[in-house]
């Protein structure tokens, strides 16, 4: 091989492709960032939380709101008002200038056994696997802890978010 042949080979390099995992935070809605009302059966009643949305802005994370919806299932209103309910937020937020990157919803109840109902992973899984997340790395925000002894206890959602901004900074 000639000299000239090397160093055109030597030219030849790959640019790999940017593979790092995104640390996400997974917001409840229900409570977390909208009111919280029970079963919410009709858009009338949506109501998104104050200061919801200059939290979410302040993330620089993958943001995604997941959502158990089993009034759904149970018949207690169609999926189109789920979707409607889901399409309202993500405006009320624009109009904000914050933005959510997915909004993901289990419509099952709990003797369905279905892998996405909350507190399962199905949702985050899915979340991980669209929006190429580190599941490791991200945070879960909700009003309520289940069975899970929180990290950190916030007033509202502005205190959690602050708490994962100093948390990515350690
Ligand atoms: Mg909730």
């Amino acid at each position: 091989m000639s000299a000239i042949a090397l160093g055109r080979l030597s030219r030849r390099c790959a640019l790999l492709e940017h593979t790092v995992l995104r640390p996400g935070v997974f917001l409840d809605r229900d409570g977390t960032t909208s009111e919280e009302l029970g079963y919410l059966n009709h858009i009338s009643r949506f109501r998104m939380l104050s200061g919801a949305a200059a939290a979410i802005r302040r993330l620089n994370e993958a943001r995604m709101v997941v959502t158990n919806q089993s009034g759904f299932g149970r018949g207690y209103f169609p999926e189109a008002l789920v979707l409607e309910v889901h399409e309202r937020l993500v405006s009320e937020l624009a109009r904000e200038g914050a933005r959510v990157d997915g909004v993901y919803y289990c419509p099952h109840v709990s003797s369905d056994d279905c892998a996405c109902r909350k507190p399962k992973t199905g949702m985050l899984e899915q979340a991980a696997a669209d929006l190429r997340l580190a599941l490791d790395r991200s945070f879960v925000v909700g009003d309520r802890a289940g069975r899970y002894q929180p990290d950190f206890v916030a007033a509202d959602l502005s205190q959690a978010v602050e708490w994962i901004l100093e948390d990515n900074r350690r």
